[in-house]
């Protein structure tokens, strides 16, 4: 802990951790070190890690990378982050994050965004960790903490994962509690593990997950002991090779890493068969209804009253104003955005030719997976992100569907409400990380993780 700590001061450049608790940090590693004398050490005992904003830590600052949050302290502990205290981890901080979320890259963070500890080739410019959960990614990277914790709406813990070279696993939805997570959009959240390795992935997984009676949609299901489940034995498992993800203008790097991986899970004793997942090219349009729509519900409760900033009024100013100026204050441009589409999509005139459609082909978009696996596919081999991690301000806010491109392959998993992991599986030519993604059977986080482990 001590010398994670003395690391995280020392890399302030990356802008990782946005709120540092050493005293908490202490306290915890102390109590830890007691319990491990005692030979009564839980799971993650006296393990450093961090904690992804949009986690409600008690007295701690928790913003969600927005201004609107500025000075809220929660009264209360997520389910997540209490489980892992329990677990004995020790939480050093808070990581950086996209607004509420929102974004590929870091960059709508109120607090300016993270930085990968990554560079290409010769080249010093600055890299994006990728997001919402790129302070967790740097942070990973970066050896600031062992592991920390993400949330993944459309891909924010498997691409930056991807684009730094560590390991990220959106569980199936309803395997972590959803209590006292910042909500963005309910039915497609989760939170999960990010990693140096598949071990540490399954470890924390199961630390972190579990039936809450706080979220009706956390699953009641036993946990399973996810690190027993790893032997890496993957002889008879059928691999899908889904051709729709094999889009035009890939570039040849990304699709030369697909094919090493599946040459790899074939040498495993694995069966390759390829694949149709007929309505993959609808999912990202459907996403970007259902997300914004829940979204511009969730975020309705930021009225200034309630939490955080509230905007200075002038003389004569009432209700009304207080509302618009605090929201207009609060809000960053994505975050107005979403709000925006989101209340658009799902007004009087528009509901059934917006949100119904998207809803409608999300369940489309749920039985091609179904499909697939009652046809005896075991897990879907994919590439995680179209390209390894991009420069800062590369993909500018002029252009909003060019940063929503990155999440091609990974919206469809959320929709799904199925287990997704990236693995880091490679170098491209100027020496950064590319990850492949392997999406599971629903509750099956186990053998993913086992899948994923034999790719490592
Ligand atoms: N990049 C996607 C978005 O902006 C996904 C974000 C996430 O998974 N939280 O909505």
């Amino acid at each position: 802990t001590e010398s994670c700590l003395k690391a995280i001061d020392a890399a302030d450049a990356l802008n990782a951790f946005v709120h540092k608790t050493p005293e908490i940090a202490m306290e915890r590693a102390a109590a830890a070190d007691v319990r491990l004398r005692a030979g009564d050490a839980p799971a993650m005992c006296g393990l450093p890690i961090g904690i992804k904003d949009l986690f409600c830590t008690r007295g701690v600052p928790s913003q969600a990378g927005s201004r609107i949050l500025q000075g809220f302290l929660p009264e209360y502990e997520s389910t997540v982050s209490q489980n892992l205290a329990d677990a004995g981890a020790v939480m050093l901080g808070k990581l950086n994050m996209d607004e509420f979320a929102m974004g590929s890259s870091n960059e709508t963070s109120t607090y300016g965004n993270a930085i990968s500890p990554w560079r290409r080739g010769n080249d010093d410019a600055a890299l994006t960790p990728g997001g919402s959960s790129g302070g967790s990614a740097a942070a990973v990277a970066a050896d600031l903490c062992l592991a920390a914790t993400g949330t993944d709406t459309g891909g924010s813990i498997r691409q930056p994962a991807a684009f730094t070279g560590t390991v990220g696993i959106k569980p199936t939805y309803g395997r972590c509690s959803r209590w006292g997570i910042v909500a963005f959009a309910s039915s497609l959240d989760q939170a999960g593990p990010m990693t140096k390795s598949v071990r540490d992935a399954a470890i924390m997984l199961e630390a972190m997950c579990g039936h809450d009676p706080k979220d009706s949609t956390s699953a009641d299901l036993p946990v399973p002991d996810f690190e027993a489940m790893l032997s890496g034995d993957i002889k008879g498992k059928t691999i899908g090779i889904p051709r729709e993800y094999r889009m035009d203008g890939m570039p040849g790097e990304i699709e030369t890493l697909w094919s090493q991986g599946t040459d790899m899970l074939r040498d495993a004793g694995a069966k390759i068969v390829d694949i149709s997942l007929p309505h993959t090219k609808y999912a990202l349009p459907a996403y970007y209804v259902i997300a914004p729509a829940e979204a511009s519900s969730n975020l309705a409760r930021y009225d200034g009253v309630r939490y955080g900033h509230r905007a200075k009024l002038a003389q004569g100013d009432g209700i009304t104003e207080m509302y618009e100026k605090t929201r207009a204050e609060g809000f960053g441009h994505e975050v107005q955005r979403r709000i925006m589409v989101g209340t658009y999509v799902l007004s009087a005139g528009f509901y059934d030719a917006y949100y119904n459609r998207a809803r409608k082909v999300r369940t489309l978009i749920k039985r091609d997976f179904e499909n697939v696996f009652a046809e005896g596919v075991d897990a879907i081999l994919t590439p995680a992100t179209p390209s390894a991690a991009f420069g800062l301000g590369e993909m500018t806010d002029a252009d909003p569907v060019q940063m929503y491109l990155n999440d091609v392959f990974t919206v469809t998993v959320n929709l799904a409400g199925l287990p997704g992991i990236s693995v880091p599986t490679g170098l491209d030519s100027q020496g950064l990380p590319l990850g492949l993604q392997l999406i599971g059977r629903p509750w099956e986080e186990g053998d993913l993780l086992n899948t994923a482990y034999a790719l490592e």
